[in-house]
């Protein structure tokens, strides 16, 4: 006999802490656990070690609704969010839940008993097992965890130094006294380089082209105010309510006026490097803001670290590795003792489990998001993934809370299943995300598509989610429901399959 489970959670990381706390207040008769492939809790904020790892988002949306952030920073450090969803799994008994070195490799979904069988590995014995569940919620965050991105560079084994991505920092890298290149100007990138430049002998940010770059008080000064002036949950709750609305008017004031934006930003950075610095070379991006994820910077740091001559930043292309570092296209050279590759993530969605319905392998490239959750032909399954524009835990709290709504309701109705399925004929579609940074741009073939309007769009926007996900009706002519456990889910003829607008 397998074992059975209510509810099976893949991933025990920000997401995998948020649908248990959901799973056992809301549906407190339910079984659930969480399968983690890793020997530890906290996914993201575990994986990644480099120097000086943050968050880029500020600590009172991307902590969770429940359980209020009382570190000092709003910008907080890797190992104190790390401790803060650790301490909250302890709090709640969600640790309880976790089966460690567990790894789902495979899901299949039978429409005559209503359940997922789902195929484990042992990633510490390498054993292979298997359990059945009644709703599959996907915690398996966005990206490989087998490694990031590094672009092919020429020349790379002819170097002598190192050459590491952050994915794969290790304590051994060591950096004092060194000359260090980091190639990116992301969010990781922008995190390393004053960190590296506090030991390191010069740090020097080799980017392609420029990123939007915003500098914040690490300190949010009103929430401290608020902590002084309300009681704890009061305080964090209005916090996270001047944030998201903060962040949801920069959003669309962007939108609306991308060169008003631009400018402000750009003048913003040029106020802070002083304007002998070559701004609209290395600073001034030529894509619109929030047509890629803005990086923020705490207190200026990347800006004082270039200011005091630790660390510059250089725009160029590079042409090809060298014994002793990089030569540009420019022509100009870049000698280094470490090059730190920080080109990025492999988006992987699902954490690479296979998934068939009814025998048929699930091409998640073709389905269709739907409210953000579920996917269209994929029955008894919803992913908890975030936002782009705002803090990750906003959204999974909400796709938690409509999971327990979804779960509550079947029971109520007695259904044993529910899949969406798209009705209309020849819908257009689109890619889900529309942001040209790279990562997205090499995984839009695997990410499923949305379409013009609810429940298939993916808005990105908290306050439509906020109606949508925890107010909007479950039963909404979309959503097919069954009681018998003897229905196929087979793909309807109606499914559209017209060519994906770009
Ligand atoms: C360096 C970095 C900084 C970031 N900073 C921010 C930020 O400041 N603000 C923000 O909003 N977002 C940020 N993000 C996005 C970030 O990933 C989310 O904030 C959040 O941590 C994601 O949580 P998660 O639990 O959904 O996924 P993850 O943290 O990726 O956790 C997924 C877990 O699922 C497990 N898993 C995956 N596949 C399987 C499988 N098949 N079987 C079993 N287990 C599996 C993994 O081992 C992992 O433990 C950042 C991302 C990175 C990489």
């Amino acid at each position: 006999m397998k074992e059975l489970l209510d509810v099976l959670v893949v991933g025990a990381g920000l997401s995998g802490m948020a649908a248990g706390y959901h799973l056992q207040t809301e549906c407190p008769t339910r079984t659930y656990a969480i399968l983690e492939g890793r020997g530890a809790s906290g996914g993201t904020w575990d994986l990644f070690r480099y120097p000086g790892i943050r968050s880029d988002s500020d600590m009172h949306t991307l902590g969770f609704s429940f359980r209020p952030w009382t570190g000092a920073k709003a910008i907080a450090d890797g190992p104190s969010i790390l401790e803060y969803i650790r301490d909250t799994a302890r709090t709640y008994g969600i640790d309880r839940k976790i089966r460690y070195h567990h790894r789902v490799e495979r899901a299949s979904w039978s429409s005559e008993t209503s359940l997922w069988t789902v195929d484990v590995r042992r990633t510490d014995t390498d054993e292979t097992t298997q359990l059945t569940c009644r709703f599959l919620l996907m915690c398996s965050g966005y990206y490989d965890y087998a490694g990031g991105y590094t672009p092919d560079f020429t020349g790379a084994e002819r170097f002598g130094g190192r050459i590491v991505h952050p994915q794969q920092w290790t304590d051994d890298v060591d950096y004092a006294g060194k000359r260090v290149v980091v190639i990116g100007s992301g969010a990781t990138a922008v995190t390393l380089v004053p960190e590296l430049a506090k030991k390191a002998a010069h740090v020097t940010m080799l980017q392609r082209s420029p990123t939007y770059i915003m500098s914040r008080p690490s300190v949010d000064r009103v929430a401290k105010w608020l902590e002084r002036k309300l009681p704890g949950k009061l305080a964090y709750g209005a916090t996270r309510w001047k944030n998201v609305l903060l962040g949801m008017a920069l959003f669309d004031f962007s939108r609306r006026y991308p060169e008003r934006t631009k400018e402000f930003m750009v003048g913003q950075v040029r106020k802070l490097l002083g304007s002998e610095f070559d701004i609209a070379t290395h600073f001034t991006p030529s894509y619109r803001p929030w047509d890629q994820r803005l990086c923020l910077v705490p207190d200026s740091d990347l800006f004082e670290a270039m200011k005091s001559g630790r660390a510059d930043v250089v725009t160029d292309h590079i042409e090809t590795f060298t014994e002793t570092g990089l030569e540009l296209r420019s022509g100009k050279t870049l000698e280094a003792d470490i090059v730190v590759t920080a080109t990025g993530l492999k988006v992987m969605l699902l954490g690479d489990v296979k998934l068939t319905v009814d025998g048929q392998t699930v091409d998640i490239g073709k389905t269709l998001n739907y409210r953000g959750t579920m996917l269209s032909d994929v029955p008894n399954l919803a992913i908890s993934l975030g936002y782009t524009n705002a803090s990750w835990t906003l959204k999974c709290d909400l796709v938690c809370e409509f999971v327990c709504r979804l779960l509550n309701h079947m029971e109520k109705k007695g259904y044993r299943s529910c899949v969406p399925r798209v009705r209309e004929e020849g819908m257009p579609l689109e890619p889900l995300l529309n942001f040209s940074s790279g990562y997205v741009q090499r995984a839009l073939d695997q990410l499923p598509k949305q379409g013009p309007k609810a429940p298939w769009r993916l808005y990105q926007n908290y306050f439509l989610d906020l109606l949508g996900l925890r107010y909007g009706a479950v039963e909404d002519g979309v959503i097919e429901f069954s009681r018998s456990g003897t229905t196929r889910h087979t793909r309807r003829s109606a499914s559209p399959q017209p060519a994906t607008r770009s």
